[in-house]
């Protein structure tokens, strides 16, 4: 990197570590822990206003969009936040990532003239593609969409929407042509959530919180406008919103575990117990603790490599997402081990936290719903076997 290059780059983290100082809430773990719906809600929304106004909110956007920062930006940008233990936007995510890389690689103009600046307003988005029937297997997904005129009206079930209770928008599959192969019958929809006919019933978790949602959709009417590419031609287009889900969301991600949840880790081990010795005086923790640092780095390389690259491979975003995702879960479950019996005792969690809620209990159970949504590590090892590693391809159903 050239001198004026570091010296630019020196000033925005400058710029963006005045900002965070200035902004960033200093209170939102304590006012959020057992905050209601609607004081999550209010809160997420006016920390992305926040950060919209800085410029800060879609970092990854294009320029004429409200975008255009460079990945070594993204990254520094990142980086400040976590280092200033700044909320992460849990209620936006897949507004801002999955909505909008779907409207950008395939929206029409019209849907992406509508959709992109209410999205920066404030607008939220869900995604309805798995089903009780279809969810590793997508493509076996039954719920129907069938054209009446000029809608179309859909019926059918999708299952483990996150923050549909939420939603004004939804990323919806439905097969419109029920003869064909599997993949060849799907169209892709912006189903708007106010719709009658839509019924969404959040699901209790493990860990306590409803996270994500049934949505029962019956004879629900969708305009043709509000078809994203052409009919059937959904499976094509889901596999860019998940890519999204496996590649650009893993940026931010894997600054805050080398920012946020490595040196968390280390503090922890560094605590005196009260028989007066420190985990750090175990040589195993200590080679432990190594073991995790290298794995940090080399998430942290992987990604900014990958969000870099402008024609990524096609098993690259799936290399991301496994290697952060059963990394988070080596990482959270020993500090789960070292925190021991008195973990135990901190499970309650700040709502407008992700995986760092602060509890290693609690983001240890966390963290095992990273290796399943957007296709869970067995697939993506698939994926990287047969698209990465051009291994011979595994039986299939019918497709
Ligand atoms: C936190 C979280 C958030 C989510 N958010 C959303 C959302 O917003 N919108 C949405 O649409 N969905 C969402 N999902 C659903 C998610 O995408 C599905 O759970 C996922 O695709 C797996 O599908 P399944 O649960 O039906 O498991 P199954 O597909 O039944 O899989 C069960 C097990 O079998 C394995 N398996 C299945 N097929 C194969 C194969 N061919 N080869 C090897 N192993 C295989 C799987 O890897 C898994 O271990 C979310 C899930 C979680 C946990």
């Amino acid at each position: 990197m050239s001198i004026s290059k570091d010296l630019e780059l020196d000033n925005f983290r400058t710029q963006v570590r005045e900002w965070c100082r200035a902004h960033v809430p200093v209170d939102w773990r304590t006012t959020q822990t057992g905050a209601s719906d609607a004081a999550f809600v209010q809160f997420q929304k006016g920390w992305f206003a926040e950060l919209h106004t800085a410029g800060f909110a879609v970092p990854h956007w294009p320029v004429e969009w409200g975008g255009g920062m460079s990945v070594a930006q993204q990254v520094v940008l990142y980086q400040e936040l976590a280092a200033h233990d700044a909320p992460r936007l849990v209620l936006p995510f897949v507004s801002i990532h999955h909505a909008a890389s779907t409207l950008l690689a395939a929206g029409s103009e019209e849907q992406r003239n509508r959709h992109l600046p209410a999205i920066l307003e404030g607008e939220i988005w869900c995604q309805g593609f798995s089903e009780p029937g279809a969810g590793s297997d997508m493509a076996a997904l039954s719920t129907t969409a069938r054209k009446d005129g000029d809608n179309y009206v859909v019926n059918g079930q999708k299952l483990w929407a996150s923050g549909a209770m939420h939603a004004d928008w939804c990323l919806l599959l439905a097969r419109t042509d029920p003869e064909a192969p599997q993949r060849r019958g799907i169209s892709y929809f912006l189903m708007d959530m106010r719709s009658p006919g839509v019924d969404v019933r959040p699901i209790r978790q493990a860990t306590g919180e409803s996270h994500f949602c049934e949505i029962f959709l019956n004879d629900v009417v969708i305009p043709t406008s509000a078809m994203v590419g052409k009919e059937n031609e959904g499976w094509r287009i889901a596999q860019e919103t998940l890519g999204a889900e496996r590649g650009m969301t893993m940026l931010e991600l894997a600054e805050r575990l080398g920012h946020g949840g490595f040196p968390w880790l280390v503090e922890l081990c560094a605590e005196r117990r009260v028989d007066g010795t420190r985990p750090l005086d175990d040589a195993a923790v200590v080679d432990r603790l190594a073991t995790l640092e290298i794995e940090v780095t080399g998430l942290r390389a992987l990604c900014a490599e990958f969000v870099g690259n402008d024609s990524p491979g096609q098993a690259d975003a799936s290399i991301v997402k496994l290697y952060y995702s059963e990394l988070l879960q080596r990482m959270t479950d020993f500090g789960a081990d070292i925190a021991g019996l008195g973990g135990q005792t901190k499970l309650r969690k700040p709502l407008s936290s992700g995986w760092e809620s602060g509890s290693w209990v609690l983001d240890f159970i966390g963290s095992w719903e990273w290796t399943i949504p957007g296709g869970t590590s067995e697939i993506q090892r698939t994926i990287i076997g047969e698209r990465g590693l051009g291994l011979p391809y595994e039986p299939r159903s019918s497709r």
